[in-house]
């Protein structure tokens, strides 16, 4: 199972390194490639009013992008805030039938909420919620198990409740996925 991770802006290597550690080491036979940065996010996403991104917009990006780089699952990850029509905001959003998502880092540093800097912590809600949507991309869907990777998360701190590895379940759905498919 091949994933390619795109950096929409530039971002520190360690985000990516870890994401790609996370995916490989907690979904069966992932690889993971890091693609040069994007360096910009799509048009018409910014929300003025808001001051945020809508992250439709970078879903239309990477679908579009997919294409030119020729691979089957692309994870896009953004540094940007980005929302849903009717949220407030979304840590990620997927789109399993063209086997994109983006992930969007802004809500899951410490400092956003006022906390002290925490590299370690940061880095762990990144490889959580990357994880989460390449579930998702897989075609896993959000699971009542608040331990569980593929839990939605409303805040940070349900990000912390759950670990970086799937159910028993959702780990059987995702090998079942894998061989139907
Ligand atoms: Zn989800
Ligand atoms: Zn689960």
């Amino acid at each position: 199972m091949e994933v390619a991770l795109l950096p929409i802006e530039e971002m520190g290597r360690e985000i990516l390194e870890a994401i790609r550690e996370g995916l490989e080491g907690e979904i069966p036979g992932a690889r993971c490639h890091i693609l040069p940065m994007r360096g910009r996010a799509p048009s018409k996403a910014y929300n003025p009013r808001r001051r945020q991104y809508r992250s439709d917009r970078f879903l239309e990006q990477l679908r579009a992008l997919k294409k030119g780089i020729g691979v089957n699952r692309l994870l896009g990850v953004t540094l940007l805030d980005i929302y849903a029509p009717g949220l407030n905001f979304v840590f990620g959003e997927a789109d399993p039938k063209w086997g994109v998502a983006i992930l969007s880092t802004h809500r899951l540093r410490p400092e956003f909420y006022g906390l002290k800097e925490n590299l370690g912590l940061y880095l762990e809600r990144c490889v959580k919620e990357a994880i989460h949507e390449l579930g998702h991309i897989l075609r896993l869907r959000h699971c009542p198990d608040p331990r569980c990777v593929m839990h939605f998360s409303n805040s940070v701190w349900e990000v912390d409740e759950k670990r970086r590895g799937f159910c028993p379940r959702c780990l059987n759905l995702l090998r079942y996925y894998e061989e139907i498919r």
